[in-house]
């Protein structure tokens, strides 16, 4: 059961956040046609490790253009699979890795189909991916709200943890799954899921411009008023 502690303050911290960072960058809003499906985002996670969304993209729709199933996918060899890979960062271990995957998904499902997880609430249906090879909590939250799913789920990659810990949002040294966990029952109980994928991308977008990993711009970062690492440069 989600627990939401809507007087948590810091989910009026994520509030002035999303409003400033809009204000900064402008609505990132993902039209409700080019939500994926959820076997799509999954496999896109998979084979993601190290890799930019855009090769990741050209990756997963090249796949699904060839074989036209995510089942003749499974079928495919490794060493073929690890080929038509190139693109990302660690095409071995991504093609071992969705091998596996969907392999599993049959083996449990009869076909790669992930429709079930309609029937489940969204920590069940998390629960069941993460039990999947090469899935853990970002793709699994990642699959329920960035996918036709549409779940209120919050998908955290190595940009939106750091500004996290960086903010005093969630501890310094959490994980992904530890940050997912500090940050649920503190997102604002009147975000959507689409908020919560906007809230996302922003902090991606920020992760990419004032909060680098190794270069902080905290003098003209929008969100600098509500973040303890910003206040401790003043
Ligand atoms: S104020 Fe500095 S540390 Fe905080 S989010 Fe902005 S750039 Fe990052």
């Amino acid at each position: 059961m989600e627990l939401n502690l809507g007087s948590d303050p810091r989910s009026a911290v994520l509030r002035r956040s999303q409003a400033a960072l809009i204000a900064a960058f402008g609505r990132i809003i993902r039209p409700p046609d080019k939500r994926r499906d959820p076997v799509w985002v999954l496999v896109h996670g998979v084979i993601g490790a190290q890799t930019k969304t855009a090769a990741s993209n050209a990756s997963t729709d090249a796949l699904i253009a060839e074989f036209a199933t995510w089942d003749a996918v499974a079928a495919v060899p490794v060493a073929q699979l690890q080929a038509r890979l190139h693109r990302q960062t660690f095409p071995k271990v991504a093609a071992e890795r969705l091998s596996a995957c969907l392999i599993a998904i049959i083996e449990e499902r009869g076909s790669v189909d992930l429709r079930h997880l309609s029937n489940y609430d969204t920590a069940e249906a998390m629960a069941w991916l993460e039990t999947l090879p090469g899935v853990a909590r970002k793709n699994s939250a990642g699959v329920m709200n960035a996918s036709t799913f549409n779940r209120r789920a919050m998908v955290i990659d190595g940009h939106h943890r750091r500004i996290m810990q960086r903010m005093g949002i969630v501890p310094a040294k959490a994980d992904t799954q530890k940050a997912y966990d500090a940050l649920m029952p503190i997102v604002p109980e009147e975000w959507s899921a689409a908020d919560m994928d906007e809230h996302h991308l922003l902090l991606k977008k920020l992760g990419q411009t004032f909060c680098r990993p190794r270069r902080v711009q905290c003098e003209s970062c929008p969100v600098r008023e509500d973040c303890l690492t910003g206040a401790a440069q003043a």
